[in-house]
């Protein structure tokens, strides 16, 4: 699979995008917006700039990553020539099943069409192309060029050769694929997701406060990060969006999303990407201070 295209140049897309260009892939880097390919490519740069000047690779190195990517607009365009599409494009629905309905009649037969979702259903977007044996989950964490692990998760029809396949490619990455099934959350976000829901809930009913909570899962867990720090890393309307998804896939109030995490992500506290979630964040500091809405 040598030539690969990544729709979606923000937070996970541009990652994507970086660990293949840098492992000898050409990459077509395809989004709706120039601005967010613009975004991208700056961002694969600064962080390959920062690679260079820890000696974990060398200029000639970036200077070959960046020459493997191209941008593109059009998505026709993008898939013309494609292996392999990874998709990285926002999180909602119907958007993916538009999205996967144009690469099954713009991509060639043999394309593997893989989703990097959270957590909409493999199977649904299978769905709604003509060769649900080819179309799979490839979950990449963030930020995608240091973290290990792609779940790598198989739709109801994904077939096993496409299954080694992905396998073998994000191995090539120097990733460690673990194969999951098809169900709300998959493995992740099953069971990531009800513990930052049951941190959110044990802030919320007074029991500590948000130093106090992530301090006792990072001291007591030996969790690099508290619950409530990686929300907000992670996007607090992403985690509502995520809790949803498990709430009406298994219909178990067990899931209910808590009504604090409801009203931040209406009011427009969404973590990092707002400036302001638990924490607040000021530009260019990298203290961690807690929202004014949370001191006691
Ligand atoms: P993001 O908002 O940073 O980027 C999404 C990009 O998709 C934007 O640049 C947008 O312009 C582009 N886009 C929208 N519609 C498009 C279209 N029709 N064609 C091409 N591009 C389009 O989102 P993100 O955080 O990178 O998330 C992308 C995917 O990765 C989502 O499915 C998300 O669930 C998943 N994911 C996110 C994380 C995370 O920590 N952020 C982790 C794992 C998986």
């Amino acid at each position: 699979m040598k030539n690969i295209t990544v729709i979606g140049a923000g937070t996970m897309g541009n990652g994507i995008a970086h660990v293949f260009a840098m492992n000898d892939h050409i990459v077509n880097l395809c989004d709706v917006s120039e601005d967010a390919l613009s975004r991208g490519v700056a961002t694969i740069t600064k962080n390959l700039d920062r690679m260079v000047a820890r000696e974990k690779i060398d200029e000639q190195k970036k200077s070959a990553t960046l020459s493997n990517l191209t941008t593109f607009t059009n998505l026709e365009e993008a898939v013309a020539n494609a292996d392999l599409v990874v998709e990285a494009a926002t999180e909602r629905v119907d958007l993916k099943l538009k999205i996967f309905e144009t690469l099954d009649q713009s991509a060639p037969a043999h394309t593997i069409l893989a989703t990097n979702t959270s957590s909409i259903s493999i199977t649904k977007i299978a769905a709604v192309t003509s060769r649900p044996d080819k179309v799979i989950g490839m979950h990449f964490m963030n930020p995608v060029p240091i973290m290990k692990l792609v779940e790598v998760i198989r739709g109801y029809l994904t077939s096993d050769e496409v299954c080694d396949q992905v396998f073998a490619v994000s191995k090539d990455l120097g990733k460690i694929p673990v194969e999951v099934n098809d169900y709300p959350g998959f493995v992740a976000n099953r069971i990531l997701m009800p513990m930052i829901n049951e941190a959110i809930m044990t802030l919320h009913e007074g029991v500590a406060g948000v130093e106090e909570v992530d301090t006792v899962m990072k001291l007591g867990m030996a969790h690099p990060m508290g619950p409530l720090q990686l929300a907000d890393f992670i996007g607090l309307d992403v985690c509502l969006a995520i809790l949803r998804v498990l709430h009406d896939g298994f219909g178990n109030p067990k899931y209910a999303p808590c009504p604090l995490l409801v009203n931040m992500v209406t009011a427009g506290h969404l973590g990092i990407k707002s400036g302001e979630g638990f924490y607040k964040y000021i530009k260019g500091s990298k203290e961690l201070v807690v929202s004014p809405l949370f001191k006691s």
